[in-house]
């Protein structure tokens, strides 16, 4: 067997046998197949697809090229939530202190920006000093203590996983249903939580942009997650226009403490509430309004190793040099905001990666003035544009104006939760 025998049977639309899978994820693992081979494979994957079982082995077959941390072992109840993937998705940030909070015992191994959608690695990172590269022992020792800890996937937790999604960063390789559900699901398994809610974003700004696609994503999913004995639920919510306010790392950090502190965005705190829900923790209003989940978040950034006060203060966040409105055309009824074409706005500022490895502006961003269903007067800005580099400044804003789309009647709010889906 051969990596070449490999890509040309998928290039053909050929299923893989198991041993194929654990051929080529072996490869990942130790090198011996080339970055160009793997991107050629994970190419063919998005065109061709993989069936159920090719899917399931090579979620089995990544999360066991590393460590395997079996929480549910050391702690039955402790939970874990992961999003598929979003323009503006600050639903960790929020969610999770508020899940700590409520007396959840909350452990997540967590991503980098992927291709147009952001990553809460890269969001925690904006916070200065934060260390996400917590050792295991650091991982365990801060649940056990804090019952809170988001830490990015480390190069021993599936392995296999964190080269396939550097590569699929880069390589137009990201929006394939087996290739989300069998990344996602791999950390799932490596990790194994007793408990697992699924966010699976809907829309323009998610890499399913279709119910029925969202829903065949999230079936699969939730069939992983129940083979590995994991409770699994998900919601499938919407991503037709961005999430929230802010698109940006620091900007969205923003954005998660103005609605700890009780005065942020009502779309992502209903979104909250409903995953928070799904794992059956009630009222996170009262845990929100009593202060308790903004403490959390300060003592889990003091723990690892950033400064809380960038939190009271976001004036200690990173703050990019430029700012410029984009202003409505004309007056009017937002009908569409095209995330997608946002999320990219964002990435060309700056805020997410062009290639493998390289560094990222955790300043610069978008935050929105208006959402779809608001009306605007002619000029009003429709967004705030934040850079750091004249050029590109000018580049994104010659490119927003596409992303808008205006009625001139009223629009209604897209539906926020279009399904909830118990585990079984
Ligand atoms: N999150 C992941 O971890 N992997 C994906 O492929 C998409 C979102």
């Amino acid at each position: 067997m051969t990596a070449l025998d490999l890509l040309n049977r998928k290039r053909q639309g050929a299923a893989h046998t198991r041993e194929e899978i654990d051929f080529l994820v072996r490869g990942v693992t130790d090198g011996s197949i080339p970055d160009y081979q793997i991107s050629a494979w994970l190419m063919a994957v998005c065109l061709r697809g993989m069936t159920p079982d090719e899917t399931l082995w090579l979620t089995q077959a990544m999360a066991a090229s590393g460590e395997m941390l079996g929480l549910q072992t050391r702690w039955p109840d402790v939970v874990d939530k992961h999003s598929t993937g979003g323009v503006g998705d600050k639903t960790s940030l929020v969610l999770l202190p508020v899940l700590a909070a409520a007396g959840c015992r909350v452990a997540k191994m967590s991503g980098r920006g992927l291709g147009f959608s952001g990553g809460t690695i890269d969001k925690l990172e904006a916070l200065p000093g934060l260390r996400t590269d917590l050792s295991r022992a650091e991982f365990e020792a801060q649940v056990h203590r804090l019952g809170l800890a988001i830490a990015a996937q480390s190069a021993e937790l599936a392995p296999a996983d964190g080269k396939l999604y550097a590569l699929r960063d880069v390589t137009a390789t990201v929006d394939s249903l087996p290739l989300i559900a069998s990344s996602i699901m791999s950390k799932k398994l490596a990790c194994r939580p007793g408990q697992l809610v699924l966010d699976v974003k809907v829309g323009a700004g998610a890499f399913m942009k279709t119910l029925p696609d969202a829903r065949a994503l999230a079936d699969a999913m939730l069939a992983i997650g129940q083979a590995a004995g994991i409770r699994t639920s998900a919601v499938i919510s919407d991503m037709s226009q961005p999430e929230g306010f802010a698109i940006g790392n620091a900007l969205e950090v923003r954005e998660a403490v103005e609605i700890l502190q009780a005065r942020g965005s009502a779309d992502v705190l209903d979104l909250c509430r409903a995953l928070a829900c799904a794992l059956g923790v009630d009222d996170i209003d009262r845990t929100i309004a009593s202060g308790a989940a903004f403490e959390k978040l300060r003592a889990m950034v003091a723990a690892q190793g950033g400064d809380p006060r960038s939190l009271d203060d976001p004036s200690l966040l990173p703050a990019a040099r430029l700012r410029a409105p984009l202003p409505a055309p004309y007056a009017g009824c937002i009908a569409a905001i095209d995330a997608e074409l946002l999320g990219r706005a964002a990435l060309a500022l700056g805020a997410g990666r062009a290639h493998k490895g390289s560094a990222i502006d955790h300043a610069v961003g978008l935050v929105l003035k208006a959402k779809v269903s608001d009306y605007v007067d002619a000029d009003q800005p429709l967004l705030e544009v934040h850079a750091n580099d004249e050029t590109r400044l000018r580049q994104v804003l010659e490119t927003l104006p596409a992303a808008y789309t205006f009625a001139d009647g009223p629009v209604e709010p897209p539906t926020l939760i279009h399904a909830v889906l118990p585990a079984g």
